[in-house]
């Protein structure tokens, strides 16, 4: 596989039908943001998260991944990697106010296109084809267009469906290989000619919903690599990891993603909001959140809808208000693992603070029984559901909690979690002039 030369004609273009969905992906995004905003961070090792003793790494330069720092790592270790590594405490408003000018630009190029996260966005540019939009020599238009207005850098993936596109666009970047940095492609294009061979030959942690839990699981029955899926049967596979996540791989594995993308999100959302009387701080929120959990669980079954992404909205005394949300590869309707991403979504956000108003959102809404694609942890139900014969529900229940702990852990990855960062801990006169948000209840000054 090589990323696609553009000089081929219109007509020849094999991209034009058969390719249509972008992937886009900001470059490590907070770090970038941070480096950005500081010229002084240029070509030094920076990463966004806690600092503290329980810190994890949200996001690193490709400086800091030289020294094999890692989001997701716990800061301690990235320190030992790397001790001259800043970690800077997020700035959540900053990476909002980006974040819409992304979707601003992608929104330039079609109004198909659908969020994943702050730094990730799908286009679906099949409606373009009749107006001569090619989709390779536009996704390299758009990394352009995001270059030169926002300054900063993307990977791209071009290809036939969301699964090929988001794994492109990972190709696209680039990488750190044995301490030295080597320069991505910026665009990569999966020719559908020979995407299942390209596809065969990768890790299955590199397929969307395998985390580290699921990948060890795999890693044990002897499935590194995708291609070694296609000599399990589905049925097998479901013995070990619960019908859910089989089949997902299974079609997975074959190259088959039936997602589209989901640019009318906002419309079809059900959510749960309330103004709470007394404000409320700490643990108050968390069983609040719990509380809400329920009520939308019970919404989404009552309408047999499982919900994809789930988005909190914390509105503090002040009036300012903070929104995480997370896009997971499964459906959920299950007032735990609601609440488990909740809690997850939350430890991003500052809970020292009077909130007067907390709201659960779910959206990017599946049809229960349509979607293969689906996560319960509901043992009593599981149980009823189960046809007889059945692979055993206890058994389900437990790999699908793998699955969110896969989930919990990509939220942390993404927005760094509740570890109380103490300033004096950053060890940087940096931090303290930037008056920046802390990960975490504790607030950085
Ligand atoms: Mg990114």
């Amino acid at each position: 596989m090589r990323p696609s030369a553009t000089s081929n004609s219109p007509s020849e273009d094999p991209s034009l039908v058969e390719a249509p969905i972008l992937h886009v992906d900001l470059d490590a995004f907070f770090a970038s943001v941070e480096i950005l905003d500081d010229p002084r961070l240029v070509g030094r090792p920076v990463a966004v998260g806690g600092a503290g003793e329980r810190g994890v790494i949200a996001s690193a330069s490709y400086e800091a991944r030289r020294y094999g720092v890692r989001s997701a790592m716990a800061s301690v270790t990235a320190l030992r990697r790397c001790p001259g590594l800043i970690i800077l405490p997020g700035r959540f408003e900053r990476y909002e106010e980006l974040s819409a000018q992304f979707h601003g630009l992608i929104g330039e190029l079609t109004s198909r296109y659908e969020p994943l996260g702050l730094d990730e966005a799908f286009c679906d540019l099949r409606g373009l084809q009749r107006h001569g939009v090619r989709p390779v020599p536009a996704a390299h238009e758009l990394a352009e267009r995001i270059r030169s207005v926002m300054s900063l850098e993307c990977g791209v993936g071009v290809a036939r469906n969301k699964l090929f596109a988001k794994l492109a666009s990972r190709e696209a970047k680039s990488k750190v290989l044995a301490g030295r940095l080597v320069p991505g492609p910026g665009v990569f294009y999966v020719d559908p000619g020979t995407e299942t061979r390209w596809l065969a030959e990768l890790p299955v942690r590199a397929l969307w919903g395998v985390g580290p839990a699921t990948a060890a699981k795999l890693d044990q029955l002897g499935l590194g690599f995708v291609r070694d899926l296609a000599r399990v049967s589905e049925a097998d596979l479901s013995a070990h990891l619960g019908s859910a996540m089989a089949s997902t791989l299974v079609s997975f594995a074959r190259g088959e993603d039936p997602r589209e993308v989901l640019s009318d999100r906002p419309v079809k959302s059900l959510g749960h909001e309330q103004t709470f009387g007394r404000s409320l701080v700490g643990s108050d929120v968390l069983d609040a959140a719990r509380t809400h959990a329920g009520v939308l669980a019970r919404t989404l079954r009552e309408r047999g809808l499982l919900a994809r992404t789930l988005s909190v909205i914390v509105r503090y005394d002040e009036r300012d208000e903070v929104r995480r949300s997370q896009t997971l590869a499964f459906g959920l309707d299950d007032e735990e693992a609601l609440y488990a991403l909740a809690e997850a979504l939350l430890g991003s956000v500052d809970l020292a603070r009077s909130v007067r108003l907390l709201g659960l959102h779910a959206s990017s809404l599946l049809l229960r029984g349509q979607s293969q694609i689906q996560l319960r942890l509901d043992v009593d139900d599981a149980e009823a559901a189960a046809p007889p014969g059945a692979a055993s529900s206890a058994q389900d229940a437990q790999v699908e909690r793998e699955a969110l702990r896969d989930a919990v852990d990509e939220i942390r990855r993404r927005f760094g979690q509740g570890a109380l960062t103490r300033v004096s801990e950053l060890g940087t006169a940096l931090a303290r002039q930037r008056g920046a948000h802390a990960f975490g209840p504790s607030r950085a000054r």
